[in-house]
């Protein structure tokens, strides 16, 4: 790349509207994504969620959905996001600061079949709460298996999305396992339920963690963020 590397990025991150050819936003995207990501909090309650400090994304989705795999690709690494599947940290907010610049949420994957109605409950109930509290988050990457399509605890977080007014984007996972008929076919359907939410992007991403499918374009969308835009 005739500009890459860490002076430019710096440079493009300094003047954000500069941040323009497609080209410079994967580059800013691919610098931000290599720089240091590091875990700051793991929030069971209100009390521990830190202060919004920093832009902020959170991912969700029910559990198994690949969500921690994406994490870990997007930020090249394979324990990342591992971290916090210690025993119970799986029902955490886990917050990962990257490059200083950006916030990551990991969100409790819901769905999880042996959960207890109470815990269902509290889960539900806190990130509720963060959702409509939280001033900084700019986006919320609700993952759905490519294979499969929304669900219905998918729906329902979509209805908790616009209700709390947050911007969120629907994020297609393990497209690589999936057939392309059937992917276009779930694609197109997933699309269409996203044009009914106020609260949704139109745009539904494909992505894989094994192929690397969509993961630059998701790192340059989410950097833009960290830039302010
Ligand atoms: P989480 O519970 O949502 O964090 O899901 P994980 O990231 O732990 O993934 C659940 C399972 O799906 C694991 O066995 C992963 O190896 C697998 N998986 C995740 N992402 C992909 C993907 O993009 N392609 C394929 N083929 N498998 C994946």
């Amino acid at each position: 790349m005739a500009h890459g590397g860490e002076a430019l990025s710096a440079g493009v991150f300094a003047g954000s509207s500069d941040l323009r050819s497609a080209e410079e936003r994967l580059e800013f995207g691919r610098w931000l994504f290599a720089q240091e990501c590091r875990f700051v909090a793991g929030a069971v309650n209100e009390d521990a969620v830190p202060q919004p400090t920093h832009p902020e994304i959170a991912f969700a989705g029910r559990s198994n959905v690949g969500k921690s795999s994406l994490i870990n690709a997007l930020t090249g690494r394979k324990t990342l996001a591992r971290v916090s599947i210690t025993p119970g940290r799986t029902r955490q907010l886990n917050f990962f600061l990257l490059g200083e610049r950006l916030m990551l949420v990991d969100l409790p994957g819901y769905g999880y079949a042996k959960a207890s109605k109470s815990d269902i409950k509290s889960w539900t109930s806190l990130l509720g709460r963060y959702l409509k509290g939280r001033s900084n988050l700019r986006r919320v990457l609700l993952l759905v298996d490519a294979r499969h399509g929304l669900k219905e605890f998918d729906r329902e977080m979509l209805t908790m999305l616009d209700e709390a007014a947050v911007s969120n984007q629907l994020v297609l996972t393990k497209s690589d396992k999936a057939k392309p008929e059937d992917l276009a076919r779930i694609h197109a359907a997933v699309a269409q339920e996203a044009s009914r939410h106020v609260a949704a992007h139109p745009e539904v991403v494909t992505s894989s963690a094994v192929t690397a499918l969509g993961v630059a374009e998701l790192r340059a969308e989410l950097a833009a963020f960290a830039a302010g835009e």
